[in-house]
């Protein structure tokens, strides 16, 4: 690597991603917050308010509407869902619309379920759980999804062109994919060099403090830097059959949106 750690990534196959989240799912929330200085939060707030999830409601429709069906892939222990079924209910007074929380992690899944278990969302059966590799979503039938979300996830999947293929395939005409995810490089060289040595130096240091695990987050910080760039990103979601929405409009003239100097990035897609 640049700062000259052994790269343990090369060394975790892909089926040790799984014991990786295993092994973080019980202090992930904290060690987020930690890493990121709780910038993770504001990221998400923006994402799902950029996304306007739900169903607008007006109190002299004669007849209840349906509810959307959100499917949050890799969604660990529910943030992007709570979010979600927040900004539904209380901007859009929509209690219909509801999330389905899919992870391939079942120690992830029960962080979720846990957090979920005195919510009113669960009593109200507006969120479910399901525990699946994003690459094969059979479980899901086609064309059934309205927007589909996947946060701080699709770095980890070993062939990122199948979850885009069966992101396409679950999502109803019109449905919408969308992405936050970090990006591999800041914009600013200089910024860049700063951000490396604090993702490379002290987040492995703070896994090693806080949780005892080293190796886990340094692979977290090495699928970060093997992630394709927003250019390239943005190309596969349209070899995978999406319309880039708002080039030249809402989603910037480049296809994708930037947060924080380019740390993380936006990328969404709609399907024809
Ligand atoms: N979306 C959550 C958030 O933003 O807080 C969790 C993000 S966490 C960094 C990445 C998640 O991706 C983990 O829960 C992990 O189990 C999941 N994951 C990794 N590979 C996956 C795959 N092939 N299919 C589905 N989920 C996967």
């Amino acid at each position: 690597t640049h700062f000259g750690f052994e790269t343990v990534a090369e060394n975790i196959k892909a089926s040790r991603v799984a014991s990786v989240f295993s092994s973080v799912a019980s202090n992930y929330d904290t060690m987020n917050d930690l890493m990121s200085l709780g910038i993770h939060r504001l990221w998400k707030d923006h994402f799902v308010r950029s996304l306007d999830p739900g169903i607008a409601t007006s109190p002299f429709a004669d007849q209840a509407k349906q509810g959307q069906t959100i499917l949050d892939i890799a969604g660990g222990t529910g943030d992007i869902a709570f979010r979600m079924l927040d900004y539904c209910t209380t901007v859009k007074k929509d209690t219909t619309t509801s999330v389905i929380v899919s992870d391939i992690n079942p120690d992830m899944l029960a962080e979720g379920r846990k957090r979920f278990s005195t919510s009113p969302y669960q009593s109200a059966g507006r969120v479910s759980f399901l525990e699946a590799n994003a690459e094969d979503l059979s479980a899901v039938e086609s064309s059934s999804i309205d927007l589909y979300t996947v946060a701080f996830g699709i770095r980890n999947f070993t062939h990122k062109e199948k979850a885009l293929a069966e992101a396409f395939r679950v999502l109803k005409p019109g449905g919408v994919f969308a992405c936050l995810e970090f990006t591999p490089r800041l914009r600013n060289p200089l910024m860049n060099a700063f951000y490396k040595r604090w993702s490379f130096g002290a987040i492995p240091l703070i896994g090693q403090i806080v949780a005892a695990d080293r190796d886990s987050y340094q692979y977290l910080v090495e699928s970060i830097e093997r992630f394709p760039s927003q250019e390239q990103f943005k190309t596969m979601i349209q070899d995978a059959g999406f319309i880039i929405p708002g080039q030249g409009s809402e989603g910037g003239p480049r296809g994708w949106e930037d947060l924080t100097m380019g740390i993380a990035a936006i990328h969404k897609g709609v399907k024809p």
